[in-house]
């Protein structure tokens, strides 16, 4: 099982910070608008916690 990025977050000061910080690009992807960091961090899931960078779009993933 999977989680996003926002589910590894759990300090709050990072998720304060990521609500109120613009992120403006779609996801590559599958198109869907990301305002935020926040909204960012909800839409991808992230394989191994270890690489919180990694994430993939689960509207994308097709294995
Ligand atoms: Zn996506």
């Amino acid at each position: 099982m999977t989680a996003t990025k926002w589910e590894l977050i759990t300090n709050e000061v990072d998720r304060a910070w990521m609500e109120r910080t613009p992120f403006g690009y779609p996801c590559v992807a599958c198109g869907e608008w990301l305002a935020t960091e926040a909204d960012f961090a909800k839409h991808f899931e992230i394989p191994d916690p270890a690489y919180k960078n990694t994430g993939n779009c689960p509207k994308s993933k097709r294995k």
